[in-house]
């Protein structure tokens, strides 16, 4: 770990702060103040923690504590308003988070939208999401996604992961709970390959920053036991699993580590998972032309899943350099829709959010072009 990673603030549960406290021989009590300013006030430099005493502050400073959030390198706005940010962490690596101030519309539909407010007077959204990542880079090399071809670099940290959305919620001035944030962890990496991180991010941004566990979605690319992992934790996201085929021959040729969980596991392991009331499962099912979105597929998917409580959000494929794969028609996007939704499985057409940007899902890799 880099010096700079040791001491960020960031990322340190109350508890942790409480010992942070105790050695440099302050009263307890402050604990849960440098906790309520990293994330209830979202500060940006511990000298600006205005509730601490000056020497406390500067001693945190000596000692090269620092808060620790990511810096915003580059920022590119789409034509429909989805904000796309280059991330840069303490080493020098970066990340990239995805601001879409409409939600990209695979959230809604299983209830758990209802109610939803109108837009505050000044504001054209009403119920913005965050894509965050998880991992520079990608271990998992699924074909038809760009992040897969820089590899994985490392693991970010729960400071990190935290870090992201408390940059976003800054520059776009918004806090939740009063302001309607929705997280996916559907950004670079595969969440489930650093799942402590992952986890302790999760309770950081229920306790801290404000953002209840039912408007958080993770993604997997199927890393089955830790899917069960998941289904026993105490506080957790809900849960969308990326089947993106209705067959073992073809999703171990779109994604290799079907070889170590075919679909026999990955489904056992989502008729497994203990959703909560109300509660659904997403399904996510790339759409690629004449490889995995014909009539014969939409039945196997039909097969594979019945019975399951779940939805599922079809996405159309997000072309990018290097991807051998192309888009199907609308035509074929809305035949496999139908077959789904014949068979009384909810499905979605996912909006693609950003793909002028390059933010779309499967397009991030730092391109540092608009
Ligand atoms: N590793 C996790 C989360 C990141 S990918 C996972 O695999 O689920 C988030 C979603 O984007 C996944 O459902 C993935 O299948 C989808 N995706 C990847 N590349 C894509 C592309 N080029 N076009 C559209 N969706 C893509």
């Amino acid at each position: 770990m880099s010096e700079a990673k040791q001491n960020a603030l960031l990322g340190l549960s109350l508890q942790e702060l409480t010992l942070l406290v105790e050695d440099a021989g302050q009263p307890p009590y402050r604990a849960r103040q440098l906790f309520e300013a990293l994330y209830g006030g979202r500060v940006e430099s511990a000298e600006l923690i205005s509730t601490l005493p000056q020497d406390f502050r500067r001693d945190l400073t000596e000692k090269g504590f620092a808060v620790g959030l990511p810096h915003i390198e580059k920022k590119f706005v789409s034509s429909d308003g989805t904000v796309r940010y280059l991330m840069a962490f303490a080493d020098g690596q970066s990340v990239e988070t995805v601001w879409m101030p409409e939600g990209d519309g695979g959230e809604a539909g299983d209830g758990s939208e209802a109610g939803s407010q109108l837009a505050k007077p000044g504001r054209a959204w009403d119920r913005a999401t965050i894509c965050v990542s998880s991992q520079v880079g990608c271990a998992v090399d699924c074909q038809f996604c760009l992040t897969a071809l820089l590899g994985v670099k490392r693991n970010l940290t729960a400071g990190e992961i935290v870090g992201q959305i408390c940059t976003v919620l800054n520059d776009q001035r918004v806090s939740p709970p009063q302001d309607r944030v929705n997280l996916v962890f559907m950004g670079m990496g595969e969440p489930f390959l650093n799942y402590d991180n992952f986890v302790k991010a999760v309770r950081l941004l229920v306790e801290g920053v404000g953002i209840p566990e039912s408007r958080m979605t993770v993604s997997t690319a199927g890393i089955v036991p830790r899917i069960y992992d998941l289904g026993a934790e105490v506080v957790r996201p809900k849960l969308a699993i990326s089947l993106n085929a209705s067959n073992d021959e073809l999703r171990t040729r779109l994604m290799p580590l079907n070889r170590k969980w075919n679909l026999e596991k990955l489904i056992a392991a989502a008729r497994d998972f203990p959703l909560r009331n109300r509660e659904r499962l997403t399904f996510e099912y790339v759409l690629l032309d004449e490889e995995n979105d014909s009539v014969q597929n939409a039945r196997e998917v039909v097969e594979l899943i019945c019975g399951i409580r779940a939805k599922v959000n079809l996405i159309a494929l997000n072309p990018g350099p290097g991807i051998a794969f192309r888009t199907p028609a609308e035509e074929r996007v809305l035949q496999f829709q139908k077959i789904l939704m014949a068979a009384g499985v909810p499905t979605f057409i996912r909006r693609p959010r950003g793909r002028d940007i390059y933010a779309a899902c499967g397009q991030l890799k730092r391109t540092v072009e608009g």
